[in-house]
């Protein structure tokens, strides 16, 4: 699955006018992934100028 680190995040909402399914949206300011609406396609994860978009398992 994909987690935004938000120490990471500049809020730029890239990921989010990428994101085609709805699942990155701004929490509090940064950039959060929903997983349950993710579909992996990393759209996102590649358009992150500051690579705050992680891989993590689970
Ligand atoms: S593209 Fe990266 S820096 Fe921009 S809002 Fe998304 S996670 Fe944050
Ligand atoms: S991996 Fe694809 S579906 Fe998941 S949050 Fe990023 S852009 Fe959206």
């Amino acid at each position: 699955m994909l987690v935004v680190n938000t120490e990471k995040c500049m809020s730029c909402e890239a990921c989010v006018a990428v994101c085609g399914t709805g699942a990155a949206q701004m929490v509090d300011g940064k950039a959060y992934i929903d997983v349950n609406l993710c579909v992996e396609c990393y759209a996102c994860k590649s358009v992150c100028p500051s690579e705050a978009i992680e891989e993590k398992e689970g």
